[in-house]
C-alpha cells in the first residue's frame, strides 16, 4: 500500500471532474432596499443617533453589488499555506517592520508596559492588516456596510456594525467623509471592525480624537487595550516551531490534543533551530499544529496563538502574525521552505475531495467545500487506513491519490 501510496504521487494526472457551480447566489431579501433602509432608519433613531447622522449618512446609498460578490468570492479559491505565508510575510514586509519597531520602539516599550503586549506583535498586526498604514481602503464604509447589512447571509452581524459606524460619525470620533475602509467595513491602519473601534479605540495622545487612521499614538495604543481586552497573555511566547520525526503520529495536530514540552518531546517531538523556547514556556500545554502537510512547517503553540486567531479567525493569518513578529526582532527563518509543485486547490476540488470521502462511508457532514474540523478528521483517518501520514491536509495531491484509489 505504501508503494502504493509513492507510486500515485508520482503520477501527474490532468482530468478534471467536477463541475458544480458553487458560486453564492446573492441572497436578495422579500423587500427592497429603500424598504429596509427606512426600517433600519427607524432602529438607528430608536438607538438614539440622531435624525442628522442619519440622513446625510446614507444620503444616495444604495447596495453595491460588487461588496456581494467580494463576500461570496471571498472562500471559492484558496492558496497554499506557502503562496499565503510568503506573501504575508515576505522580505520587504519584514524589513519595513523593523524599521517601524525600531523608529517607534520608546513608544511601543511604553505601550507593551501598559497592555502587556510585546512591541513586535504590534508591528506585525499593522503589517499584516494594512501593510504598515500604507493601505487602510477606499470603500465608502456605510455603502459596504449597509449592502452587506440588506443582504441575508449575515445581516444581524453588519447591521450591528453599520449601527456602530453611525455612532462613530454621531459621536464625532470620525467624520463621514473620512469613513473609508475594506469592502466589509473594516476600518484605520489596525482595521477595526466599528463596533472594536467604539469599545477598544483610546485616544492616547490626548487630542481629543480617537484617530486610527493618522495617530500613531491613538492606533498603537488601541491596539493594545484590545489585545489585552481579548485575553493576551503577558509574557508568554505565542508558538515556537518544532521538528517531527518520519513515523510520527500526525494525526495529534487535531487541534484538540494539548502537552507540555516534555510530553511532546516524549512522543518524538524536537526543537527546530529557528527558535528557542523560553524557560516559562516548557511546562505551559501546547497543541501542535501543521498548517500545511506532514512535511511542511509545525508548530507548537500556546494561548496568545489563540488571541490573534480572536482577532482574525484564521491559522494562517495568526501564525503569519506571530512569524512576522519574530522575524522583526531578529529570528532566523523557518527551517523549512515552500516546496516544488505546490499547488493551490480550489473549493470545487475540496467539494470533490469529501464527497469522495462520503461515498466511501466517512463521516463529515454535508460536502461545502470548507476543510473544516471534520473534514480534516476524516482525511486523517483515511489517511490512517491507507497507512499514509495522518496530517488532515486536503490538498490537491492528497485529493489525486482519493480519485485513483476508488475502490478502497
Ligand atoms: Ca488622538
Amino acid at each position: 500500500m505504501i508503494k502504493l501510496f509513492i507510486m500515485l504521487l508520482l503520477i501527474s494526472i490532468t482530468t478534471f471532474s467536477f463541475a458544480k457551480d458553487l458560486a453564492r447566489p446573492i441572497d436578495k431579501p422579500e423587500e427592497t432596499f429603500q424598504q429596509w433602509l427606512i426600517s433600519f432608519k427607524k432602529k438607528a433613531l430608536a438607538k438614539g443617533i440622531s435624525t442628522k447622522t442619519i440622513n446625510s449618512a446614507f444620503n444616495g446609498v444604495s447596495p453595491n453589488e460588487e461588496i456581494l460578490a467580494l463576500d461570496s468570492r471571498q472562500a471559492e479559491f484558496f492558496s497554499t499555506f506557502w503562496q499565503y505565508f510568503n506573501r504575508a510575510v515576505s522580505e520587504i514586509r519584514i524589513k519595513k517592520g523593523q524599521e517601524l519597531y525600531k523608529k517607534q520602539l520608546p513608544q511601543l516599550t511604553k505601550i507593551t508596559k501598559k497592555y502587556g503586549i510585546p512591541a513586535e506583535i504590534l508591528v506585525a498586526f499593522l503589517g499584516l492588516e494594512t501593510n504598515y498604514g500604507s493601505y487602510t481602503g477606499n470603500r465608502p464604509v456605510i455603502e459596504s456596510l449597509a449592502t452587506l447589512a440588506y443582504d441575508k447571509r449575515r445581516r444581524e452581524f453588519f447591521s450591528a456594525e453599520l449601527l456602530s459606524a453611525l455612532k462613530l460619525i454621531d459621536k464625532g470620533y470620525v467624520n463621514l467623509a473620512q469613513m473609508k475602509g475594506s469592502w466589509a467595513g473594516a476600518i484605520g491602519q489596525c482595521q477595526f471592525m466599528p463596533s472594536n473601534y467604539l469599545r477598544y479605540a483610546i485616544d492616547a495622545d490626548d487630542d481629543g480624537k480617537k484617530d486610527l487612521w493618522n495617530s500613531l499614538p491613538d492606533i498603537l495604543n488601541s491596539m493594545g487595550n484590545f489585545l489585552k481586552k481579548l485575553g493576551w497573555q503577558k509574557n508568554q511566547d505565542w508558538a515556537v516551531e518544532v521538528t517531527l520525526p518520519r513515523k510520527f503520529d500526525f494525526s495529534l495536530a487535531d487541534g484538540r490534543t494539548e502537552h507540555s514540552l516534555k510530553e511532546w518531546q516524549k512522543l518524538g517531538v524536537g526543537l527546530a533551530a529557528s527558535k528557542k523556547i523560553a524557560q516559562n514556556m516548557q511546562q505551559i500545554p501546547a497543541k501542535l499544529v501543521l498548517p500545511s502537510n506532514y512535511q511542511g512547517p509545525a508548530f507548537l503553540v500556546y494561548k496568545n496563538f489563540f488571541i490573534i486567531k480572536k482577532w482574525n479567525n484564521s491559522t494562517k493569518y495568526a501564525l503569519a502574525v506571530g512569524y512576522l513578529a519574530d522575524r522583526i526582532v531578529g529570528l532566523p527563518p523557518l527551517s523549512k521552505a515552500q516546496p516544488k509543485g505546490d499547488k493551490a486547490i480550489s473549493r470545487k476540488q475540496i467539494v470533490e475531495l469529501q464527497q469522495l470521502l462520503i461515498n466511501k462511508g466517512y463521516k463529515l457532514g454535508d460536502a461545502d467545500g470548507v476543510a473544516g474540523s471534520q473534514t480534516r478528521q476524516a482525511l486523517r483517518q483515511y489517511q490512517k487506513q491507507h497507512y499514509m501520514p495522518a496530517d488532515g491536509y486536503p490538498s490537491y495531491k492528497m485529493l489525486q491519490i482519493i480519485r485513483y484509489n476508488k475502490s478502497s
